[in-house]
């Protein structure tokens, strides 16, 4: 046969998968299920049929559908319909459970979507069992133990393993297996990222030379998805991809049946920039398709009219309203438009971009926006401008030039690393034309001084997430002093406080030091700070100024309420009865390393009420999603955080990496002492825990984390854990590449979401430390909502938080982790871990223990401490600083 023909027919042999069945993929689908309007659930996969779609993948995988039963009631009514149930069932699911569900129900031939070598060979075998067991076919993912392959040589490899396995010791017959050899993104702006394609194609011709009969399916519409919102060229992307993969030997896919462009109608010059990009042909590839992609958006087929009737405007009309709405579809088209109207690239920032910023701006400080749509607003601000950027320079019009409400210097101190209410704030303030000078994070105090010398600026925003933090802000400050400095200095971040500001930072520096709570204060207080009306400023600041002397008289008023003695405090230790206490023995231990955990298994375990906070919506999910202020814009955020969490997932864009530990342990006084092994002669370390000392009326204890392990004296083989994990590993990538293209939404959207999966990740290895390595709870079983309530036995507290306020205790942990050269996870000279998204702390096992905050500590438990630790006092009031009862300045004092 002539290759033209070989190529028809492939191509007529191709079998379409229909995927809008899918709650994961189609959010209309979801929505039909949720509400349980299955009577249009079954329409929709009916016009899959009609559409050509030869498979019907079904896939109810959603956190909040009980998936089997819906499943289950699906493939039921299928069943009774004659024109769907013509056709095989793909049913798709990452639960066991929800697969068998589907078996159960479906008639004829079904195919499970999917098994894989991700948790070993047994596993594998056992499943691979079940579907023979059920007659069905499998689709098998090139998955395995180490992750999901992304090269042509490991997809190739773990299938042909799968092919040996499932032939030689199951009986499986070849033509029943279906590869998915994983079809990712390509044009991310990640580099590693430009060969996905090429790796596919070159998978499937390997596996259909040598695994016979076996078949290639995969998803096509993954590979387009930097192109959301584009369905022409998706539409385009998934035509030409096929069109390659299929005269490779593809010979099944998952598209969506109606909604395929013809390979010969695809435009030449787009074929060729997407072609480009698919087979990598050229470094700029991307660039160019994302240029032609411009021309093409808003095409496509699903888009309304309705919806672009904003586009019959003016263009300055249309700038503002692109702004206000948060929509980058047109903005460089509209941005040129606007140039070429008003000559001089500046006229346009100055005009229609700024104005519609204002409007942004107004409508955040009436509360009648909120952040995630102003972030998506700075968005287009910044593409518009990016497209000015050359016309600017070719006109040697300085940005300089720009009138600016003010410049704006941030940074995150010393030692810390948290920055994304700094680079929210950043955001905000450039809505509202000011100028902003960032220096990132772990910022020396010399090196913020002479940025804000050599840049002129207006006000210095020192943001901080951790305590030590605070008291670097106190040593900025007198710096500022020193070098006599007369800008106004701003306050922000999670550690921080008003009364910190007015008791510790304020008493400093001669200027105003102004305490911001959170983003959406921050252009007031700005506003206040550079007010050229009259005597706008100095009211302000004189206005800041008698408040916080007014909170420091308070502050001294309150230092009465009574603290204990620490002797006294020690005999108010948790009473645990350990006469009749068996602690139970780890079931492994030493330590044990999680290399490259799955994130698929940690989305499940994510609490999502913190993400929300971290965007300024207020409210608990799920509920926040029908608030009715700011639901809405709580469904957009949620929705734009799943999507990009799948890709998280699916491409592996981060990778997760943790360690944990047990050690023989018993407690020595307010210490706990870790042994080195049972015989418990050699102590391996120290760690060294404070107590509370409030003087309390009712006999409720003054707790130490000590008092939950069995005491020295009761002989008792009590056992200590600790765990580090991260995963933040690849995030500043993915990040980097969305500041490339002017993507502060995504990149602070990745940030977010890297902090929530290291949560997650804390909270699953807890789960299964209770059920599996410390083995005291295995039969425990319990949902998300009751983990996130800690309706579990045990702790987990952390180093730096209110039970254990000690940064440098870290130090101990991480030594007995061997964490850094484990994890990956670093520690600063401030304990602050990198990457950001980590979480560590000490496991408790012992029913009554608590989280409890320590409170003020006073001179002799300070003194205590420092003998214990070996540390000299100095130092350890410095890192105790903000749990100090006492001011250490003063001697005096009792
Ligand atoms: N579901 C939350 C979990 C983090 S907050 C999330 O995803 O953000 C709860 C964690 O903070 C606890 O597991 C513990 O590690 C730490 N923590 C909370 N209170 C504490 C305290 N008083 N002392 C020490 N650690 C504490």
């Amino acid at each position: 046969m002539s290759e033209a023909k070989n190529q028809a027919s492939a191509q007529a042999r191709f079998v379409t998968i229909g995927e809008r069945t899918n709650v994961t993929g189609s959010a209309r689908f979801r929505k039909l299920i949720q509400e349980d309007d299955y009577d249009s659930a079954l329409s929709v996969a009916k016009s899959q049929v009609e559409n050509g779609a030869q498979i019907l993948d079904v896939n109810m995988d959603e956190g909040l559908l009980d998936s089997e039963a819906a499943m289950t009631k699906f493939l039921n009514l299928i069943a009774g319909e004659p024109e769907i149930s013509r056709i095989p069932i793909m049913i798709d699911s990452s639960k066991w459970s929800v697969i068998e569900a589907g078996l159960k129900c479906v008639q004829g031939k079904g195919i499970v979507n999917s098994i894989s070598l991700k948790e070993g060979e047994e596993n594998f075998l056992d499943q691979a069992r079940l579907v023979r067991r059920y007659g069905a076919a499998a689709v098998v993912m090139a998955f395995d133990e180490k992750g999901q392959a992304d090269t042509a040589d490991r997809k190739f490899e773990i299938c042909a393993r799968a092919y040996r396995l499932l032939t030689e010791k199951v009986g499986f017959p070849p033509e029943d297996i279906i590869f998915d050899p994983n079809i990712f993104a390509v044009a991310t702006g990640i580099e590693a990222h430009n060969n996905y394609a090429v790796e596919f194609i070159e998978a499937c011709r390997r596996i259909r030379a040598e695994l016979p009969h076996a078949h290639v399916s995969g998803g096509v519409s993954n590979i387009s998805f930097s192109f959301r919102g584009n369905d022409r060229v998706r539409e385009a992307m998934h035509s030409a991809f096929l069109y390659h993969a299929i005269r490779s030997g593809m010979d099944m896919g998952i598209v969506n049946a109606g909604q395929l462009a013809v390979y010969e109608d695809i435009p030449e010059d787009l074929l060729e920039r997407v072609e480009d990009v698919l087979l990598n042909r050229r470094e700029d590839a991307t660039e160019r398709l994302l240029e032609t992609a411009e021309s093409f958006r808003g095409k496509g087929s699903e888009r309304s009219a309705a919806d672009l009737s904003w586009r019959q405007s003016d263009v300055t009309e249309r700038l503002r309203h692109a702004l206000v709405k948060g929509i980058t579809d047109f903005i460089i088209e509209d941005t040129e438009e606007a140039r070429q109207k008003y000559g001089r690239p500046i006229e346009v920032i100055e005009g229609p971009l700024m104005d519609g910023m204002n409007v942004v701006g107004d409508l955040f400080g009436a509360g009648k926006m909120f952040l995630p749509q102003v972030v998506k607003s700075a968005r287009v601000m910044k593409q518009a401008v990016g497209h000015l950027i050359p016309y600017l320079e070719a006109e040697k019009a300085a940005s300089g030039d720009t009138s600016t409400n003010g410049r704006i210097l941030l940074a995150t101190v010393k030692g810390d690393v948290h920055d994304i209410g700094k680079n929210i704030v950043g955001v905000v303030l450039q809505c509202n034309s000011y100028e902003v000078i960032d220096l990132g994070v772990m910022v020396p105090a010399e090196k913020i001084l002479e940025a804000a010398r050599k840049e002129k600026v207006d006000l210095i925003g020192l943001s901080g997430l951790i305590t030590p933090s605070l008291d670097e802000m106190v040593h900025v400050a007198a710096e500022l002093q020193r070098e006599g400095f007369d800008q106004p200095l701003l306050i922000g971040g999670a550690t921080t406080s008003r009364v910190h500001t007015a008791v510790k930072i304020d008493l400093k520096y001669d200027r105003p030091v102004v305490h911001v709570l959170d983003a959406s204060r921050a252009v007031g207080v700005c506003a206040s700070l550079l007010s050229k009306e009259g005597d706008g400023a100095d009211a302000f600041a004189r206005k800041i100024g008698a408040e916080y002397a007014a909170v420091r008289t308070e502050r001294e008023k309150s230092k009465t309420a009574r603290t204990l003695p620490l002797e006294e405090a020690r005999r108010a230790r948790v009473a645990i009865d350990w006469s009749d206490y068996a602690p139970p023995k780890p079931n492994v231990v030493g330590l044990t390393d999680f290399a490259d955990y799955p994130l698929g298994e940690l989305v499940e375990r994510i609490d999502w009420t913190p993400f929300f906070r971290t965007w300024e919506l207020a409210g608990a999910y799920p509920k926040i999603l029908d608030d009715p202020v700011v639901g809405e814009v709580a469904r957009g955020l949620f929705n734009d955080a799943e999507k990009m969490l799948h890709r998280i997932v699916d491409e592996k864009w981060l990778r997760a990496s943790g360690v944990i530990g047990f050690w023989p342990a018993n407690g020595v006084g307010d210490d706990i002492a870790l042994y080195s092994d049972e015989t418990r002669e050699t102590v391996l370390a120290t760690l060294h825990c404070l107590r509370q000392q409030i003087a309390k009326e009712d006999g409720r204890s003054n707790p130490c984390l000590a008092d939950y392990i069995a005491p020295v004296e009761t002989r008792l083989a009590d056992y200590i854990g600790g765990f580090a994990v991260t995963t933040g590993l690849g995030l500043d990538e993915v990040v980097a590449g969305y500041e490339k293209s002017q993507d502060d939404y995504n990149a602070i959207l990745a940030k977010a979401l890297a902090d929530r999966l290291a949560e997650a990740f804390a909270e699953r290895l807890h789960e299964r430390v209770r059920k599996e390595f410390w083995g005291y709870a295995p039969d425990e079983d319990l949902d998300n909502a009751a983990l996130i309530r800690e309706a579990y036995r045990g702790i987990r507290p952390a180093p730096g938080y209110p039970a254990c306020p000690d940064h440098t205790e870290k130090d101990t942990l991480f030594r007995l982790l061997e964490a850094t050269e484990r994890t990956g996870i670093r520690l600063t000279e401030s304990y602050a871990m990198l990457p950001t998204a980590a979480v560590s702390g000490l496991y408790f096992a012992h029913p009554e223990a608590r989280y409890f905050g320590v409170g003020r500590v006073e001179r002799d438990q300070v003194a205590d401490y420092a003998r214990r630790k070996g540390m000299d006092i100095k130092t350890v009031e410095r890192w105790l600083g903000p749990v100090l009862g006492y001011d250490p300045d003063r001697q005096d004092a009792a």
